[in-house]
């Protein structure tokens, strides 16, 4: 693409983003893989968790602009500032910046077109979550003020989504010579693209690496054959306009991430793999790896390891901090907004998680969700066209199961159980009291109430709150000796214009495992027209008891990253 017109599709993309601060670009939709192709996620090997099937991947959605134009951060916490006298809220379902990449990867571009660009990588490998959640959250957490920086959090989504360093043959080393008929040519050709693309001016590759290196022997852990903490080069400098010296600026990385060091023994070295110079088993595999092949076309690149022997938060914090080094380096201005601590990285990477369906039919507030989600309504033969509330977040089939896995990085949040029908198209929004107040709430969103609510009488649409039995229907059915409650939710009965509280639900409908979100739905006939969620809040407190990031160590090729 010459320079007009690739200036005129960034501007349409930020443009479509109205922020012009966020964009977010998937690679399907603008590269056709050929249909032959084999799907990069069928056939995930030796892992129950292996969910994809050929058909079931789900097309991309079309890139809309979101209503709202910042990102997820933003979005308001339901109760995070609980006023004294609690009011009823809602929290917007349409604020959902992301989408699940399915069958590729996902480039987020933060700030303006502006110079100078760092492009950040995560996840080239599946199980280095130190690394894809790091370049997550800068694509869902920070800001650009001046210079932008393109952030690739998922590179390997499909080895990240089955817990595996890699599906087909380790991905950082096909950037030398690969057969068109690798399984994953398509995604090398488009990050080859990618680092290649002109705006780029300093590339960094974020692993999870073992132990401690250094540069002589200490001891098992920390040696010259490890590879965590450190800042990775092939050589001390190249051909480049700018950021050539790559010691120098390794130098001051590690200067300045030394001094916010957690333990000593954590702090950072420098590792000049000499790939070109040198003739050594690891130089030669060097060659092959994404940073090299940045180097051979000039540009800037740098290897990062966090290490595998931290929890992923504090790999990730480590992440952060080489890569905000970096970003303060090249003049490129930003704002975080959690604190830089392991304990803020896991509030941050564990906060909003929503991913919402079909225009915000529904909205899953997947913080604390139960194990299994039943019954939830899926659109009769269509893809289901998903929207997420962050990056590393996906809905994807499990084979030769009805249930759908929602995945988060190296994690499931939890499992859906679709239920096929017609939707509805004709409603947008309820017109709820809620704590007896009148409010007009939009399909998707998150609403909650001290006490209860109440939907009004629509013509034509039933309103079903699922799990909740009246007291007054309970009492009635109690007279009959044989009553009990119903093991499913009852899709049919009609509650619109009833006041219904807390009380009136099996907590087992619950969303949550706390007992406290309720869907809500609305039909008209047999077609499902929209829910929104109900949140019972007497406190105002919100408890996430969500787990954190599983930091697992998999098998970690002998020579590293
Ligand atoms: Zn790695």
């Amino acid at each position: 693409m010459h320079r007009f017109s690739r200036r005129y599709f960034v501007l349409f993309v930020m443009a479509v983003f109205l922020s012009g601060v966020y964009c977010g670009i998937h690679w399907n939709s603008i590269y056709t893989r050929p249909p032959e192709a084999p799907s990069l996620i069928t056939d995930a090997p030796n892992t129950p968790e292996s969910v994809f099937s050929e058909g079931a991947a789900a097309p991309l959605p079309p890139e809309e602009s979101p209503a709202a134009p910042m990102h997820a951060a933003t979005a308001p916490s339901p109760t995070s500032d609980a006023p004294d006298a609690f009011a009823a809220q809602a929290v917007a379902a349409e604020k959902m910046p992301f989408s699940p990449p399915l069958s590729s990867f996902s480039l987020h571009k933060l700030g303006s077109e502006g110079d100078p660009t760092l492009l950040v990588i995560g996840g080239i490998q599946g199980d280095e979550p130190g690394g894809f959640s790091a370049a997550a959250l800068i694509a869902s957490h920070y800001t650009i003020g001046k210079g932008a920086v393109w952030v690739v959090p998922d590179l390997n989504f499909a080895s990240i989504l089955v817990r595996g360093r890699e599906l087909h043959g380790d991905m950082n080393r096909k950037f030398a010579d690969l057969d068109p008929k690798d399984p994953e040519y398509d995604i090398i050709t488009q990050i080859k693209s990618v680092l290649l693309d002109e705006q780029v001016s300093l590339v960094l590759n974020l692993h999870d690496g073992s132990g401690f290196y250094r540069p002589t022997w200490e001891d098992a852990l920390r040696n010259p054959k490890r590879w965590g903490q450190s800042v990775i080069i092939d050589q001390e400098e190249i051909d480049a306009p700018r950021f050539n010296l790559l010691y120098e600026t390794a130098l001051k990385v590690k200067a300045e991430v030394n001094q916010t060091l957690i333990d000593p023994v954590h702090r950072y070295h420098i590792r000049n793999t000499l790939t070109a110079q040198s003739s050594t088993e690891t130089a030669k595999e060097m060659t092959k790896t994404l940073s090299y092949f940045a180097i051979c076309n000039g540009k800037p690149a740098f290897g990062i390891e966090a290490s595998k022997e931290f929890s992923t938060e504090y790999r990730a914090y480590y992440h952060l901090s080489v890569i905000e080094s970096f970003m303060r380096q090249m003049g490129i201005a930003f704002e975080r907004d959690f604190e830089l601590t392991p304990q803020g990285v896991l509030a941050a990477l564990n906060s909003d998680l929503k991913l919402a369906a079909y225009d915000n039919k529904w909205m899953l507030q997947l913080d604390n969700a139960r194990p299994t989600i039943n019954f939830l309504p899926f659109k009769k033969g269509a893809e289901p066209d998903i929207r997420t509330s962050k990056p590393l977040l996906a809905i994807v089939p499990e084979k030769g199961q009805p249930t759908w896995r929602v995945a988060y990085g190296n994690r499931t949040l939890t499992r859906v159980n679709p239920e096929f029908m017609d939707f509805d198209d004709s409603l947008d929004s309820l017109d709820m009291l809620l704590d007896g107040k009148p409010h007009r709430v939009r399909m998707g969103d998150l609403v909650t109430v001290r006490d209860s609510f109440l939907v009004k009488s629509m013509p034509g649409f039933r309103v079903t709150a699922i799990g909740a039995l009246k007291e007054a229907e309970a009492n009635a059915a109690g007279a009959h000796k044989d009553f009990s409650p119903p093991q499913q939710p009852v899709k049919k009965k009609q509650q619109a214009g009833l006041t219904i509280a807390h009380k009136d639900f099996m907590p087992r409908f619950s969303l949550d495992k706390n007992g406290t979100t309720y869907r809500v739905e609305v039909y008209k006939g047999a077609a499902f027209a929209g829910m929104v969620l109900v949140r019972f809040d007497k406190e105002g407190a919100f408890v996430n008891d969500a787990v954190p990031l599983t930091a697992i160590s998999g098998p970690e090729s002998a020579f590293g990253f």
